[in-house]
């Protein structure tokens, strides 16, 4: 039987692994998942307290405008386990000149697409206000070339759009430097409406005219084309699940064989055998001394960690590997008693943008955004981020500092003067991949590399796509390679 190996139980290994098992079905192939860590899950990690927190470790939700993660909860049957945000208290707040301003209504990523809201809003200045809409006025680029998001937003937008809105809200996401980021890699969307309209509110505004005109998909089931699901809750733009985002791993390990799925089970390395009769093995190195044979590999391992294990195979290929950045972060996550906390928290939470000189990069006032995150009603949780590419040293500040910067800028920003019930502190070195300037050329040298290895898949978050839909999407499709290549070696 052909035996494929999988590197990382984070979600991407565990998708890839779960797409195994059930082409089992149809072909004989075993699979092993190797966790170097003793948990699964990766950066997915919700931590649950006996007096019923459910408090986000790393990510906290997932965009519903991509199929992949529904289709992989409508297989696994656990649909029902998906929750919306509570949108009637949808506000977001951007930190300026030390006040909460609140995001219009309107906004599509960094384009004002609504007249009132966007007049009337105390987020800019009206030389700022007036700048953007020079938008509609300022020629497109001529070239195709690739181009950063502080150039294209400072080109199209003003400075101030991107103080204010793209660097918090964009960039944000990726954890990013806007003078370093692919906008190609990352939202090409926004170059291909300056090409196709001229102009990037014109783009979004036909957008917008065209979602509205396309038929409605109410439902996260309907969002994932299935059919006959019991699942009911209204889609949202960001979903969870309703024990916090670890549902989905747990539900993925539950459906795995057991005796498959190894944690404690570092790889060291990966060699490659060629065999006198043509055929190629791999060989997995193990930190307890044993030797893994599989006649494919999935590295679900970040880009840096898969560089370390293929170095001995193809070292140019673990050179590009290693040149893409990968930043560090933390979450510190803060729970109240509401009555002690004089604050309606009537919204999602707020941005901070670099200008304002904080040591906080946002903060999610997540017992607001989720339902389920706190014992009752008279809890709230908070949750603050540091680090990031420009602030990594944040993320490795010492428990009792980080701790003190997070209610000192807390105390600063919302009054909070209280002392939290509970304190959870989590890091994520080396945990964001950075699609820099130069990514895609990166992508098409790996892809080259990686072709000379027949049965060698790359998969994860590292390459096209660091939401966990585009991880699961990544994990799949490595195993339709693998599938179609063993099946050519049969
Ligand atoms: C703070 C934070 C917030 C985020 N928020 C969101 C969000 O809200 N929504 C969203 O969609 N995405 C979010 N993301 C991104 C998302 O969480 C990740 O892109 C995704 O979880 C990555 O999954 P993965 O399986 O590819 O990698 P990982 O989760 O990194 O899993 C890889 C696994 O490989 C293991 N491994 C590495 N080397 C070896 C080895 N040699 N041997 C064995 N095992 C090895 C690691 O231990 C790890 O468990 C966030 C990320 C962070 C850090």
């Amino acid at each position: 039987m052909k035996k494929v190996a999988i590197i990382g139980g984070g979600i991407t290994g565990l998708s890839a692994a779960y797409a195994v098992k059930r082409a089992q079905q149809e072909i004989d192939i075993d699979y092993m998942v190797f966790e170097k860590s003793s948990r699964l899950g990766g950066k997915i990690y919700t931590e649950r307290t006996e007096d019923g927190f459910a408090v986000e470790g790393g990510p906290d939700s997932f965009i519903s405008t991509k199929p992949w993660i529904f289709e992989l909860a409508r297989k696994l049957n656990c649909e029902n386990k998906i929750i919306g945000s509570n949108d009637e208290l949808k506000k977001t707040y951007i930190l300026v000149g030390n006040k909460l301003r609140e995001l219009p209504d309107g906004v599509m990523m960094i384009v004002p697409t609504k007249i009132m809201p966007f007049l009337t809003t105390n987020l800019f200045s009206w030389p700022g206000k007036i700048r953007m809409a020079m938008d509609f006025f300022v020629p497109k680029k001529k070239d195709a070339n690739d181009e950063t998001l502080s150039s294209y937003v400072k080109r199209r937008l003003g400075k101030e759009c991107l103080d204010r809105l793209a660097d918090p809200l964009v960039a944000g996401i990726y954890s990013s430097d806007p003078e370093q980021m692919s906008l190609k890699a990352t939202f090409p969307i926004l170059l291909e409406m300056e090409q196709k309209y001229g102009s990037l509110t014109r783009g979004m505004i036909v957008a917008m005219r065209n979602r509205r005109k396309a038929p409605t998909q109410g439902s996260a089931s309907g969002a994932s084309g299935a059919s006959g699901a019991s699942y009911e809750a209204e889609r949202t733009l960001h979903m969870s699940f309703k024990g916090g985002m670890q549902d989905i791993v747990d539900e993925v390990y539950e459906a795995l064989d057991k005796d498959k799925v190894f944690i404690d089970a570092e790889v060291l390395k990966v060699e490659r055998v060629n065999g006198s009769d043509g055929s190629i093995t791999y060989k997995l190195r193990m930190a307890d001394g044993k030797i893994i044979e599989a006649d494919a590999v999935i590295f679900a391992s970040p880009s840096n960690d898969t560089a370390t294990l293929i170095e001995e195979i193809d070292r140019p290929l673990a050179d590009v590997l290693n040149e893409i950045p990968q930043v560090s972060s933390a979450t510190v996550s803060l729970a109240y008693r509401k009555k002690d906390v004089k604050h309606d928290f009537k919204g999602f939470g707020f941005l901070v943008p670099l200008g304002e000189g904080r040591k906080i990069k946002a903060c999610t006032w997540s017992s607001s955004k989720w339902s389920g995150r706190v014992p009752d009603n008279d809890h709230v949780i908070i949750r603050v981020f540091l680090g990031g590419a420009r602030t990594q040293q944040m993320a490795f500040l010492p428990d009792d500092k980080m701790e003190a910067v997070a209610k000192s800028e807390l105390k600063n920003i919302m009054g909070i003067d209280v002392e939290p019930i509970h304190i959870w502190i989590f890091r994520w070195s080396n945990g964001m991949p950075q699609y820099t300037i130069g990514h895609l050329d990166r992508l098409n040298k790996i892809d080259e590399r990686v072709a000379n290895h027949p049965g060698i898949f790359l998969a994860g978050g590292s390459y096209r796509g660091v939401g966990i839909p585009d991880c699961i999407n990544s994990g799949t499709k490595a195993v339709e390679g693998v599938l179609r290549y063993l099946d050519n070696t049969i």
